[in-house]
């Protein structure tokens, strides 16, 4: 049971803009900001272990089956990054503008060492994804199933 149940009791999340809490089977929050910086990219980051773990996916999160996507592994991102949009000034690391593309709630599958299977809940991102390490900071993202559990 949850430890916020009197909190959400009391409130109905569709009228207040009051944050709510997880939704019934998910284990965080996730977002995908596209990034313009040196070169367009979009980052990928789960809500796990405190912070955002997070990957830089160069041709973009496949919103279809099938397509297989390069994603480099980057440093863990603090949890305030979820909301983060705007312009990243000249000179600053990552320098240039950050738009949230899709952002939701994760349920987290499977989790190995070099390997995540987790359900993305977003508004554009849903259905079943799997991210496996190649080589040290280089993983391979799909999407496995879409959200009615079809593969493609
Ligand atoms: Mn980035």
């Amino acid at each position: 049971m949850s430890k916020l149940k009197d909190y959400e009791a009391k409130r109905d999340f569709s009228e207040t803009p009051e944050p709510g809490l997880l939704p019934e089977g998910a284990t965080g929050r996730f977002v995908v900001q596209e990034h313009h910086a040196r070169s367009l990219h979009w980052d990928l980051r789960l809500e796990l272990d405190g912070v955002l773990k997070s990957w830089a996916v160069p041709k973009g999160v496949p919103e279809e089956t099938g397509t297989k996507r390069l994603a480099v592994e980057v440093e863990d991102h603090p949890i305030e990054y979820l909301t983060f949009h705007g312009i990243i000034p000249e000179g600053q690391y990552g320098a240039g503008t950050v738009d949230i593309w899709d952002e939701g709630y994760f349920a987290l599958v499977e989790r190995n060492e070099g390997k995540y299977h987790v359900v993305l809940m977003g508004r554009r991102l849903r259905g079943l994804y799997i991210l496996i390490r190649t080589k040290e900071n280089q993983w391979l993202l799909w999407k496995r199933l879409d959200e009615h559990g079809e593969q493609a």
